[in-house]
């Protein structure tokens, strides 16, 4: 059996601290070095060690690539500068006059990438309510080359069946992207339900300590994960090797962390459903949310974020936010700490006239993994405001 094949039996949090990172040959170092030479010696002309340049390869990085293509059950993995440097080099597979359909309340960043960059040079969006498979076999556009979904999607939660979807857009030869970010693969790995690429803001829960922003593509074709390299190096948005070890060694506690976010997201729940000023709880375990069905059949738990939206509006939404102590008002998530923010006038304020436009009496928490006691305090005071 080979390295890979081994490799590829461990369980999770083995290959998240192991994969891609066996102690430096040279020097016996456990931690994977970080190799800031942006470019490497040739024994020969074309002779080198698998490195000739930083931009097309570094050993950080492939370590990186190594360890989170594996978590995700994928053949190959790219880092890239962001989340949505990486969602770009994706976009970059399209021609003009190609179609992509968009997930009706995705990230309002890949909205505004595909509608304020792509559009004007020929690309076609449509944002569509994915969870509708039969509306959306019926009303398929037939210039439709690209499916972007994200599940669950930032800031409702609305998770979608990745596997129905995958069937239609294959049915009429169009890829899969699926924005892995909120669930991570401890959680989800869309290639297994038929996604041709993952996406992922590394910034968030793989990051997981609010100190790195980036990027990551995971998928198993070697032909797209051809021309996807070929853009990675051509067009050039590839992180930092410093932040690829941050990064790494964020995956290191993924699925430590992600538990304990899981565990501590319900307590909040717990909360939130019973408290009178709370309108609407969105949170996928809740039976009562349309995604629970899907949820349940893709993701092994339901994840730490939590939106919910105020009786009071947005007065009294705002009122929350603003009144909490543990959790820190900022935009971002998916890290240690729990973080508190108004959708409608900070992440989402790009979609803010779109079909993408979030309620303004919306709260979104992200559950950092504090003891959950704090938490539920902190959340009850700021609720007894409005
Ligand atoms: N996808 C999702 C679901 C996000 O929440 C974000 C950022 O918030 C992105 C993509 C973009 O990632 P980045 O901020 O790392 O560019």
């Amino acid at each position: 059996m080979g390295e890979h094949e081994q490799q590829q039996g461990w369980g999770f949090e083995t290959r998240a601290i192991h994969t891609g990172q066996a102690p430096d040959p040279t020097s016996g170092a456990v931690v994977t070095p970080i190799t800031l030479s942006t470019t490497f010696a040739q024994d020969g002309v074309g002779n080198h060690k698998g490195f000739e340049y930083s931009r097309s390869g570094n050993p950080t990085r492939t370590a990186l690539e190594t360890c989170v293509a594996s978590l995700e059950g994928a053949r190959h993995g790219m880092a890239f500068a962001s989340g949505l440097a990486a969602e770009d080099n994706v976009l970059r597979l399209l021609s003009p006059g190609d179609r992509v359909l968009l997930g009706n309340d995705a990230y309002g960043g890949t909205f505004r990438l595909i509608a304020k960059v792509w559009a004007p040079l020929g690309v076609s969006w449509s944002a569509v309510d994915l969870t509708d498979t039969d509306a959306l076999a019926a009303e398929w556009p037939s210039d439709t080359r690209m499916v972007w979904l994200e599940t669950p999607t930032n800031p409702l939660l609305t998770c979608v069946d990745i596997e129905a979807v995958a069937a239609i857009a294959h049915a009429h030869g169009a890829l899969v992207v699926v924005d892995n970010t909120f669930a991570t693969p401890f959680l989800q790995t869309p290639l297994t339900f038929g996604a041709d690429v993952v996406v992922h803001s590394a910034t968030k829960y793989l990051g997981g300590h609010s100190d790195v922003v980036g990027g990551f593509l995971a998928l198993d074709d070697d032909e797209l994960a051809d021309r996807l390299r070929f853009t990675q190096n051509a067009a050039g948005a590839v992180p930092a090797p410093f932040d690829c070890y941050l990064v790494l060694r964020g995956v290191k506690t993924l699925g430590l962390r992600v538990e304990r976010h899981c565990a501590n997201a319900r307590a909040v729940v717990d909360l939130l459903t019973s408290h009178p000023a709370v309108e609407r709880v969105l949170y996928p375990q809740l039976p009562d949310h349309p995604g629970h069905a899907a949820a349940a059949k893709q993701m092994r738990d339901f994840g730490g974020m939590v939106s919910f939206t105020l009786a009071g509006g947005l007065q009294a939404a705002l009122e929350v936010v603003r009144h909490t102590e543990v959790f820190t008002l900022a935009e971002s998530l998916g890290a240690v700490e729990s973080l508190i923010e108004h959708p409608g006038q900070m992440t989402h304020a790009s979609a803010a006239g779109s079909p993408l436009q979030v309620p303004d009496s919306l709260v979104r928490l992200s559950v950092g993994i504090e003891s959950a006691s704090d938490l539920v305090a902190d959340l009850e005071q700021a609720l007894d405001h409005v």
